[in-house]
C-alpha cells in the first residue's frame, strides 16, 4: 500500500557519537510546549522554515544573551544531520518574548505552511523535548541523569539505569465485510463523526492479538486474514501507528457502551466525511476503495467477458483494504480519542 507517512523523518540522518559541542554552524528548532517558533519568509513569496541559525544570528530576545552559548551547549538535544549541518531542538521558556519575524505553531498546524521533510523535523523535536524533559532524573533511583552522545538515550550515574526515549505502538484495523467496512464511534465523538477500531497494544501481546482484542472489544465481533498494510510515526506525543486489514469472521456488530457507542457496517456510497488530510486512516480507506472499485470492474468486466478485464482484481481481498467511510478527522486517528481518552492524560 502507498502512503506517505506525515511524520517520518526523512530529511536528517543521525551521526553518532553526536558533536561534544554545538558546532557553530548548527541550525536549531525551537520548541515552546508542543509546538516550535516559525520564522516568515523574509520575502513575500518565501517559504517559511523552522529551521533557525544557531550562531551568531539569533535574532532580538533569542540571540546569546539570553540563550548563551554555554546554556545552548547545555539544553540543546541533538536531532541528527542535515547535510553536512548537525540539526538541534532547544527548549524556549514560555514567557520568553518571540522576536519580530518569529512565531509559535502547534505541529498540526503547519502542515502545508512549511516544507513536509520540516513538518516531520518540528514534530520531532517536540517529541524529542517532551522525553528530555520526562527524564531528567532516574525513574528508579532519582538521581540526575545525563545525555549518551552515542546514540539517542540518558544514563543514570547512580544506578545505570538507560531511558530511552518511549514509543507506544498503536493499532489501526479496516475490517471488511462484503461491500461494507466496519466503523465505530466513541462516547466523545462529534455527531456523526466515525472512525476505525484503534487502540494501543498491550504488555504481553503480539500486535496481530491486539488488532483481534480491539475489534472484539471495540465492536463484539471475531476477525480473521489480518494483514499488515503500513505504519507512521504519530507523535502526539509517541505513538507508532500500525495499519491492517482484516476480514470478518463472525458476530454481530455491538458497540462496548463505553469506549464506543456505535459501531456499523458502511459501504462505499454512505461513508462519513474522510479525513481532510492523509492519515494512515485516511489511507487505509482509499486503498480499500481503490480494491473494491478494482474489483467491480473485475465483475463487470468478467459479466462482459472481457477476459483481460478481469486480472485479479479480486485479489486485492486479501491485501487491500481500501477506503471507505468514517469520519476521522485529524484527530480520529488518535488510538484513545474514541473514548477521548488518553494515556498519561497526554494529548493523543
Ligand atoms: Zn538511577
Amino acid at each position: 500500500m502507498d502512503h506517505r507517512a506525515r511524520f517520518a523523518v526523512d530529511c536528517l540522518h543521525k551521526q553518532y557519537p553526536e558533536p561534544d559541542r554545538l558546532p557553530e554552524d548548527a541550525c536549531l528548532v525551537f520548541v515552546r510546549d508542543r509546538g516550535v517558533c516559525v520564522r516568515k519568509g523574509s520575502t513575500k513569496d518565501s517559504t517559511p522554515t523552522i529551521f533557525q541559525t544557531a550562531f551568531p544570528d539569533l535574532p532580538g530576545e533569542l540571540k546569546r544573551d539570553e540563550l548563551k552559548r554555554d546554556e545552548l551547549n547545555r539544553d540543546a538535544r541533538y536531532l541528527g544531520h542535515r547535510g553536512a549541518v548537525a540539526c538541534y531542538a532547544v527548549e524556549v521558556p514560555g514567557d520568553l518574548p518571540l522576536p519580530e519575524g518569529l512565531a509559535y505553531s502547534g505541529v498540526r498546524e503547519l502542515a502545508g505552511l512549511v516544507p513536509d521533510g520540516e513538518l516531520a523535523v518540528a514534530a520531532l523535536a517536540v517529541q524529542i523535548v517532551d522525553y528530555d524533559r520526562t527524564t531528567r532524573f532516574c525513574g528508579r533511583c532519582g538521581a540526575a541523569t545525563e545525555p549518551v552522545r552515542t546514540e539517542r538515550a540518558k544514563i543514570c550515574p547512580s544506578c545505570h539505569r538507560i531511558a530511552y526515549p518511549r514509543l507506544s505502538p498503536a493499532i489501526i484495523v479496516l475490517v471488511r465485510k462484503g461491500g461494507s467496512i466496519l466503523m465505530v464511534r466513541g462516547g466523545g465523538a462529534a455527531p456523526g463523526r466515525y472512525s476505525l477500531v484503534a487502540g494501543f497494544v498491550e504488555p504481553g501481546e503480539t500486535i496481530e492479538d491486539a488488532v483481534r482484542r480491539e475489534v472484539r472489544e471495540e465492536a463484539g465481533i471475531a476477525i480473521k486474514n489480518i494483514r499488515y498494510r503500513a505504519s507512521e510515526p504519530w507523535p502526539f506525543p509517541d505513538s507508532l501507528m500500525l495499519g491492517f486489514v482484516a476480514d470478518y469472521d463472525g458476530g454481530d456488530a455491538a458497540p462496548d457502551g463505553v469506549e464506543i457507542e456505535s459501531a456499523v457496517w458502511v459501504d462505499r456510497d454512505h461513508l462519513p466525511d474522510l479525513p481532510p488530510q492523509l492519515s494512515l486512516t485516511r489511507a487505509l480507506i482509499d486503498d480499500w476503495m481503490a480494491g473494491s472499485a478494482a474489483s467491480a470492474a473485475s465483475v463487470a468486466s468478467a459479466a462482459s467477458g472481457d477476459p483481460a478485464a478481469g486480472g485479479d482484481a479480486s485479489g486485492d481481498r486479501g491485501s487491500s483494504p481500501q477506503s471507505s467511510s468514517q469520519s476521522p478527522q485529524s484527530s480520529s486517528q488518535d488510538p484513545g480519542a474514541q473514548a477521548g481518552s488518553t494515556k498519561d492524560g497526554e494529548e493523543r
